[in-house]
């Protein structure tokens, strides 16, 4: 794809602001309506046109996922060409989302131990029943689950660790055939920027989209589902911005040297995404769009690194089974002691690895942590209500995760651009039209 189809300037707003300006209109839609009560707008706006703008929203760029992986996981393994860089890629990228998962989930409990949310919690009221906990799987089940039995099934399935397993070891193999793979990679390439120009294309669509999933989410979750859970809210909330504004921020500057309020600030459509999809896979597209149009990362490091992080990297989630841990720990009185707390950290990334990126999996995962440590999993009733939004925040810093180890693998290999990273108009879209229009066939 020609790089001036996706820096176009001049020509309306950016589409940024247009989906920054529907986040802000879905919230006050929401509000409104969730006021109201009307079993009309419930029925027929919220639950029936909404919904169904929303979910075509985050289908579509579900739709996209499998095949822009495979495809630019291809042209990234040929790219690189080299099988020890390749390595050394899927190396540092594991060790640092260990690594950030670590920081994430300690400063967590950390945190929440000395705001204390959840002492002298009133149990009444809740309904705990129809809170099932979920067997944590061993560390070996874990790794051995990466390699397919059937790779069509893995596909059609969505299972990213296989996908990616399956396509790195195809991409090695294409390396090995040196020549005879030259029309197959070029077929690769030309397969990649198509999916890149459907991506441009459902962009095009996220104003609608993100402002149909917001004014559903806040419609449907009053304000009245935070006051008892105030104190974890606060502290989760407090934590998860510490960790995307401070870890997440410092490791970037001091790893890679970039400038944090940068990178920020080109990070944001792909978090205005994942806060409205709540799915950190469905994001994949944009988060790799971001990175390698915006940030200036290679796409060859892209596209292992993004959709292996949003598979594996879960800084928020993991945020959020400490801040529940410790607060649930004070509700019902049970003391968990260092032993308990390093259970907590060694579970939560067992389980941010084992799982996948979708709405509401880190409350299943956080139902392992609990049945590990002797917690009551009954507690997570406790939090139910105002965990769609919570999903929604920490999915932002789930792929602000990905997005910062990504960028650091990529300079420390000499595979980022800085002249896409330090230009502020590189890959900006303006107006839907022009997306659509670059998106086009010529
Ligand atoms: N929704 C999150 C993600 O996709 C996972 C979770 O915390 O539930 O990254």
């Amino acid at each position: 794809m020609s790089d001036a189809t996706l820096t176009r300037s001049g020509g309306g707003m950016s589409l940024t602001t247009k989906i920054m300006i529907a986040m802000g209109a879905g919230i006050v839609t929401g509000l409104i309506f969730n006021t109201l009560q009307s079993d009309f707008i419930d029925t027929h706006i919220v639950g029936g046109f909404f919904a169904m703008v929303g979910t075509m929203f985050v289908n579509a760029l579900k739709m996209l996922v499998v095949p822009l992986v495979f495809f630019s996981l291809i042209c990234g393994v040929t790219g690189i060409g080299d099988i020890r860089v390749l390595g050394r890629v899927g190396g540092k990228s594991f060790a640092l989302y260990l690594f950030t998962t670590a920081c994430a989930i300690g400063m967590a409990i950390i945190l929440a131990s000395l705001i204390g949310p959840g002492t002298g919690f009133q149990m009444e009221g809740i309904d705990t029943s129809g809170v099932t906990g979920r067997e944590a799987p061993s560390v070996w089940q874990v790794f051995a689950n990466i390699v397919p039995t059937n790779p069509i099934a893995a596909f059609a399935n969505g299972e990213m660790l296989q996908v990616i397993f399956y396509t790195v070891m195809l991409g090695v193999a294409i390396l090995m055939l040196g020549d005879a793979s030259k029309s197959f990679i070029e077929g690769c390439t030309y397969m990649n920027n198509l999916m890149m120009k459907v991506v441009g294309l459902v962009m095009a669509f996220a104003p609608y989209g993100v402002f149909a999933l917001i004014a559903k989410t806040f419609a449907e979750q009053g304000i009245g589902l935070f006051l008892p859970v105030l104190g974890y809210v606060i502290t989760l909330v407090l934590a998860l911005f510490l960790h995307m504004f401070g870890t997440l921020s410092i490791l970037l500057k001091l790893l890679s040297g970039l400038n944090p309020v940068t990178f920020m600030a080109k990070m944001r459509p792909a978090q205005i995404f994942a806060f409205s999809t709540a799915s950190s896979n469905a994001t994949i597209p944009v988060t790799y769009r971001t990175v390698t149009e915006r940030v200036g990362v290679d796409k060859g490091v892209a596209s292992f690194c993004i959709p292996f992080g949003a598979t594996i990297n879960m800084d928020g989630t993991a945020i959020m089974q400490g801040v529940a841990t410790v607060f649930l720990a004070n509700v019902y009185g049970i003391e968990l002691g260092l032993g308990g707390y390093i259970t907590v950290i060694g579970m939560a990334i067992l389980a941010s690895i084992g799982t996948a990126g979708v709405p509401g999996v880190g409350l299943v995962m956080l139902t392992m942590v609990l049945t590990q440590v002797g917690l009551p999993i009954e507690g997570i009733a406790i939090i139910l209500g105002v965990d769609r939004l919570m999903d929604m925040i920490r999915t932002a810093v789930n792929i602000t995760g990905d997005a910062v180890v990504t960028t650091i693998v990529a300079k420390s290999e000499g595979k980022a651009d800085m002249a896409i990273f330090d230009n502020p108009e590189a890959g900006v879209i303006h107006g839907n039209e022009e997306a659509i229009v670059a998106a086009a066939p010529r």
